[in-house]
């Protein structure tokens, strides 16, 4: 008679995951804004490299594109304003196993999270971060936010914004330890893709600024960006982002650009005429927070416990 063994057991067949592991809740954005291709873009990679969506985690602070933790089914973490980077750096300082992904605005970072960008970008903790840069606050419905230009209109300002925008670009290259700076635009899904894949790839903070387009509030700040591609310079290096065929048709202004050399980076990324897109610089050598973190700062886990008993028993009624 046939009869299992009782050691026998079935096969472990790996696990391959689909899109639909990875969708969360209904994405609750406007009709073409770009923060549902950037969303789109993050799936398909996690998919496209497998990962486990218990290994993912995807941290947020506020504004529209704040919510994209709610649409990944993954962890994730939408948090106070401003705040995205340093519970991102919290969760890479205990979970160096997780791909860690972050999502801020232009309002969320470079306004009330000024200080945590600079500092969590000096800390280059394994992250990829990704600034979701549509010049406007969205969610507070059209105020300006520091990357509003000079003389737009907005709720806050209708007479036109009084002053300059920050350069997100300029301004984290000249972060101590920058290690990974980059930039795409969320109309060109190929280039979103692997420029997300590098930066991913990349050990150390990556820090993507996507442009993004808010057509409920923007509407049409990008069109001469996309009407003339003459206006964006796509950067191509050996040592940069690959980009296939349809890129380089897309952008035909190309410019080969080391992105072992910061001051060239800077050139481009301060350039008013053209937008660079592609990645501007990387520095693989950077010091990274997580190599500390990992060796425990000099001091055995057994002395800390031992420190935070100390402490807690000073409390002991
Ligand atoms: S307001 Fe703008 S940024 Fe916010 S969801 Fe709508 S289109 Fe997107």
């Amino acid at each position: 008679m046939y009869e299992l063994k009782q050691d026998w057991m079935p096969p472990e067949r790996p696990q391959s995951y689909c899109l639909e592991d990875y969708e969360g809740g209904a994405p609750r954005w406007c009709p073409g804004c770009g923060d549902l291709a950037v969303l789109s873009a993050l799936q398909r990679y996690v998919r496209d490299q497998q990962l486990p969506p218990e290994k993912i985690v995807v941290v947020s602070g506020i504004g529209c594109s704040s919510r994209l933790p709610h649409y990944v089914k993954a962890y994730g973490f939408h948090g106070l304003h401003g705040r995205a980077l340093p519970v991102a750096c919290g969760v890479r300082s205990r979970r160096p196993d997780l791909h860690l992904f972050v999502a801020t605005g232009d309002g969320d970072c470079c306004a009330i999270g000024t200080a945590h960008w600079i500092h969590a970008i000096r800390y280059n903790m394994n992250m990829t971060v990704m600034l979701l840069d549509n010049n406007i606050y969205g969610l507070t419905k059209m105020q300006s936010s520091p990357t509003t230009g000079k003389g737009h209109y907005s709720n806050t300002h209708p007479g036109g914004a009084p002053l300059s925008a920050i350069n997100p670009l300029l301004t984290t290259l000249s972060i101590t330890n920058a290690s990974f700076v980059a930039q795409t635009a969320d109309w060109n899904p190929p280039h979103l893709y692997a420029t997300l894949a590098a930066a991913h790839a990349h050990k150390g903070l990556s820090f993507v600024r996507v442009l993004q387009r808010c057509p409920h509030f923007m509407a049409g700040y990008f069109d001469e960006l996309q009407k003339d591609p003459s206006l964006v310079r796509l950067l191509t290096h050996e040592n940069g982002i690959a980009v296939d065929p349809a890129v380089q048709k897309a952008f035909p202004n190309r410019v080969e650009h080391d992105p072992g050399d910061l001051a060239g980076a800077m050139k481009f990324a301060g350039d008013r005429e053209t937008h660079p897109i592609g990645l501007l610089y990387r520095n693989d050598q950077a010091e990274s927070y997580d190599t500390f973190m990992a060796s425990g700062l000099g001091t055995p886990a057994n002395v800390k416990v031992a420190a935070i008993e100390r402490e807690l028993d000073r409390f002991t009624i």
